[in-house]
């Protein structure tokens, strides 16, 4: 009996010591995993170029409560900028930071000088005028729509890389319909200022070929429309920092994804 005790517990020390011998080599080899993993993917080589559309002087649309669209921009822009370097990406850069006046042209040149190897640009949308009604918000009569909400996405074929673009810009709206948000289609209807070629309806890309953000851009680029500002229950979401940070780690996943995974 006192054998077969001793025996028992001797087997029982050896699992033991087999258990953690198996969980040391377990640690090892997923601290190993996420040390490949980090290093196949050079997150400091990555100079990622976020432009905040518009500017302080000229700030874009205005939106139902008469804020201008540069501020929303601003803000996502340097949401976005901090999600991406506490993902690693510590050599993410904003272009035109001050709010100057910039054009399209000296942005894209900008982040090329910078030697940066993607290129998002940030915007809030609005409609065409034809869909504006009026109303009062605090004394003021202001423009806004209700019909159309949602993001959308454009990439521009006469960008120097617009295959990459298109793939980036996917990764992106993936991410954007997996926070549960839901892309716009107003851009692709046929009115003037509007008839955009649908790419993908279900992320709502768009091509535009001729947007000089994306098409002077010598790397790849996507021109993100978070939401339309002058909806206005969507514009309240995109003041709320929970929504904003639902696209920001959208739009830093699929940067990510497009960096270290797909490319
Ligand atoms: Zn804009």
């Amino acid at each position: 009996m006192a054998t077969s005790r001793l025996k028992r517990n001797n087997i029982y020390s050896k699992c033991l010591i087999a258990a953690a011998f198996a969980a040391a080599i377990f640690t090892q080899a997923a601290i190993f995993t996420q040390t490949v993993a980090w290093a196949a993917c050079d997150r400091l080589a990555y100079k990622i170029a976020i432009d905040a559309g518009h500017s302080v002087k000229h700030p874009g649309a205005i939106s139902a409560t008469g804020r201008g669209e540069y501020l929303f921009n601003r803000n996502v822009a340097a949401l976005l900028y901090r999600e991406l370097l506490n993902s690693g990406f510590v050599n993410a850069f904003l272009i035109n930071e001050d709010g100057g006046d910039m054009s399209p042209k000296d942005r894209t040149e900008a982040a090329q000088n910078a030697g940066a190897v993607l290129f998002i640009s940030l915007h809030h949308d609005s409609v065409q005028p034809q869909y504006l009604l009026s109303w009062q918000y605090e004394g003021k009569t202001l423009r806004y729509c209700d019909k159309f909400k949602g993001f959308s996405i454009f990439y521009s074929e006469k960008n120097a890389v617009a295959g990459k673009s298109i793939a980036l810009a996917g990764l992106i709206g993936q991410g954007l319909l997996a926070q549960g948000l839901s892309p716009t289609l107003h851009h692709a209807e046929a009115i003037p200022g509007e008839n955009r070629a649908l790419y993908d309806a279900e992320k709502g890309i768009y091509r535009f070929d001729d947007l000089i953000v994306l098409k002077t851009a010598s790397m790849p680029a996507v021109l993100l429309e978070c939401g339309i500002i002058v909806n206005r229950e969507e514009e309240q979401l995109l003041q709320n920092h929970d929504y904003q940070m639902k696209i920001v780690k959208a739009a830093a996943k699929g940067i990510e994804r497009f960096l270290c995974d797909e490319h």
